[in-house]
């Protein structure tokens, strides 16, 4: 089994859910997964010069060779390193194209949730958490191997493991028209959800890459979320919210930490501020990571949702980093998304932000209520002059910090990722 990441090594090993699944994986003595990850085009130049596919960075082994090859389709942008990854392999693109020579391809992750685009190059995707559904699908493909099942007979297996949708087994029957099944009793499939977190194996001797854009301790302490902003896809999919105790997450930390040797480590959730039991977790942590100079970083929160206690004790180990999202400040726009009316809460939250020298990344989001002819309305212009007025603000408060700072701008009504604008 392979977890691919579409991604290049340097951002894929900061995605916290290949861990997961290889931990996952490789807790079972029969089965081992090796990690992939899209080689830059430097890379793959020379790979094609000499005729070399695509191997795993563990074992060097080609990824045809292998019974599986997981890849994790985080966001939409990736779809076309996946079919660079297969070219790569020499993998056939199509599912239709591939036999029992080939590895069996499946897709995990956010991006699965809206399959069809990218369905045709699939045997499999798993909908929702994937802790419990690939040893299931190795399981499958195990007994398969063992038993000398078709390719078919494999497939049709895998219908019993919850959150697996197979696209070859629906058929596409036009834009806007509903999939019609094929098989008998396979008519929908069920997110696959892990009721609880604790249960789940968690990398705690998560391997120390190089070079990557989050080198550090990266410590689940929930998933999903359920305040239900409208523009947000993650809101949506990973419900219901479970989070982790604190026993769970104390041993996360004390192992994680004596295994890597980190000297930072960061509370991830979706709205790490909603977290029930932050302000204990963070106390209970506090004197440890203090006594290390360890440093911790919130990287998801909430406009309001942190306290200054808590703010305080961050800064007094190491600077470090937050990232706000303040959402809307216009209170049409802000009840439209279902974000609660944040007016003047960016402003008070961010000023101890600035003073207590914290480096930070603001999401600002760029109204636009009344653009329904394509035209900025008044109201939007207003916006997008207070959000200009509010980076320049920042920018001269941080200036003489020597903070560093990453500003993001976004429409609020189109797809984040594909609006970002870096400045
Ligand atoms: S609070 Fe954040 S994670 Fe939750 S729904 Fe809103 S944008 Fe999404």
């Amino acid at each position: 089994m392979r977890p691919r990441l579409p991604d290049m090594y340097e951002i894929g090993m900061s995605y916290l859910g290949q861990k997961i699944l290889s931990e996952c994986i490789n807790a079972h003595p029969q089965f081992w997964a090796e990690r992939v990850f899209t080689p830059c085009v430097e890379t793959a130049a020379i790979l094609r010069e000499h005729n070399t596919p695509l191997a795993t960075l563990e074992s060097d082994t080609p990824l045809g060779e292998m019974d599986v090859v997981g890849i994790s389709l985080t966001h939409e942008l990736c779809y076309t390193n996946v079919l660079f990854l297969l070219d790569l392999a020499n993998i056939p693109f199509r599912s239709a194209d591939r036999d029992e020579s080939h590895p069996l391809i499946i897709a995990g992750g956010g991006a699965t949730f809206n399959a069809e685009p990218v369905a045709p190059f699939f045997d499999a995707m798993v909908i929702g958490d994937g802790e419990e559904a690939m040893p299931g699908v190795l399981a499958c493909v195990e007994k398969a191997k063992e038993d000398g099942l078709s390719r078919d007979e494999l497939l049709r297996s895998l219908i019993n493991v919850p959150g697996i949708y197979i696209p070859s087994f629906f058929e596409d029957q036009g834009a806007g028209q509903p999939l019609k099944p094929l098989i008998e009793g396979y008519e929908s499939i069920d997110k696959a959800v892990v009721d609880d977190l604790n249960k789940i194996n968690f990398p705690k001797g998560q391997t120390i890459p190089f070079n990557a854009v989050h080198d550090r301790l990266t410590m689940e302490i929930a998933r999903g979320c359920t305040r239900g902003c409208r523009f947000c896809q993650a809101g949506m999919i990973y419900r219901p919210v479970r989070e982790r105790s604190l026993d769970n997450l104390d041993e996360i930390l004390t192992e994680g930490l004596a295994k890597t040797g980190y000297e930072e480590t960061s509370m991830l959730s979706l709205s790490t501020g909603d977290f029930s039991a932050l302000d204990t977790f963070f106390t209970q942590s506090f004197d440890k990571c203090a006594s290390e100079q360890i440093a911790i970083s919130l990287p998801s929160l909430r406009v309001g949702s942190l306290s200054e206690p808590i703010m305080e004790r961050i800064s007094s180990i190491r600077r470090t980093g937050a990232t706000l999202a303040p959402g809307s400040r216009q209170p049409a726009v802000a009840r439209r998304h279902q974000q609660g009316h944040q007016r003047g809460r960016t402003h008070r939250t961010c000023p101890p932000v600035v003073r207590q020298r914290l480096a930070r990344r603001q999401t600002l989001l760029h109204d636009r209520p009344a653009d329904r002819d394509g035209r900025r309305s008044r109201r939007h212009r207003r916006s997008l002059s207070q959000g200009a007025r509010l980076r320049r603000t920042a920018l001269e408060k941080i200036a003489g910090l020597g903070s560093g700072i990453a500003f993001r701008a976004q429409a609020a009504d189109t797809v984040p990722v594909g609006t970002a604008k870096h400045i």
